[in-house]
């Protein structure tokens, strides 16, 4: 295990960290990258069928889908109608290709009882299906709702960020079958380089609400340090289905512990009062 020490760069990975970078700016919704990914690990089709919210059809994240490329209707204008101007790069409707985070400090990873969850190589974040025993308890771990109990055989599935193509020298399948260079694959350093660079240039061409999500310097990632899987997003994360400030659930037991303990130091304090008056 490598120690906080040697982390890099404002996303806290460790060195020799491989991830993500989706630029959502970039993203047609072709869903290239869906397909990809479910052909590659020969996951099964999910819903087939319209969700009735929006022509997105798988809807999440779940243990069949390891990418969802989300489609996102904006109704800004006066009584949530379209506005009349076209913003450029995405119009009305904003697409984002989720997926794992493969977090520096990944709850799921700290929850896992059985070890099946580790940290590889490359500093991403693999369930082992030999060793996991299907307890669930990484899914309530994850702020992101990422891996899901599976239907066929019960035990949690996520994105392994492609790892044997990467063990192999190869790019995750996602990435390399996007059309648009939406998504990029690379060190987490060059990636995070790259995205400064590419929000730069987005800001200098009039798109000023875009920024970096998963980077700590720019807040977004809370107490859970940086991403391995970054984002340029042109609204609020909420916007995306993603947490503004991501936290992690076993990092509320030593609140609630403190704020169970001082209520029933309360709870004392009055029953003695009351014995007093009698
Ligand atoms: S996004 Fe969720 S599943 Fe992925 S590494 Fe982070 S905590 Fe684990
Ligand atoms: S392949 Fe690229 S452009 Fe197509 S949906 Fe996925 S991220 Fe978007």
């Amino acid at each position: 295990m490598l120690s906080d020490v040697q982390l890099i760069g404002t996303t806290g990975s460790r060195p020799g960290a491989m991830g993500f970078l989706t630029d959502t700016t970039l993203c047609i919704g072709c869903k290239a990258c869906e397909v990809a990914c479910k052909q590659w690990n020969q996951l099964p089709m999910d819903n087939f069928g319209w969700t009735g919210h929006s022509y997105d059809h798988t809807g999440d994240l779940g243990a069949t889908t390891w990418r969802h490329v989300a489609f996102i209707e904006r109704l800004d204008g006066a009584d949530g109608q379209r506005v009349d101007v076209m913003p450029p790069f995405q119009s009305h409707w904003l697409m984002m290709s989720d997926v794992c985070k493969h977090c520096v400090r990944a709850g799921c990873l700290e929850a896992c009882p059985t070890g099946a969850i580790i940290r590889t190589e490359f500093d991403t974040v693999v369930i082992q299906q030999e060793i996991c025993n299907g307890c669930g308890y990484c899914v309530p771990a994850c702020p992101f709702g990422v891996p899901e109990l599976s239907l066929f055989d019960g035990k949690a599935h996520k994105c392994t960020l492609c790892y044997d193509r990467v063990t192999a020298g190869l790019e995750p399948a996602c990435a390399k079958a996007c059309p648009t260079d939406s998504i990029q694959f690379g060190p987490v350093e060059h990636l995070l380089e790259r995205a400064r660079q590419r929000v730069a240039d987005l800001h200098a061409r009039g798109v000023t609400s875009a920024y970096i999500y998963g980077d700590r310097a720019v807040g977004g990632t809370h107490g859970i340090d940086g991403l391995n899987a970054l984002f340029i997003l042109t609204a609020e994360p909420e916007v995306y289905n993603l947490p503004a400030a991501p936290e992690l659930p076993q990092d509320k037991v030593g609140r609630a512990f403190l704020s169970t303990l001082g209520a029933a130091l309360a709870l004392g304090v009055a029953a003695v009062a009351a014995l007093r008056r009698l």
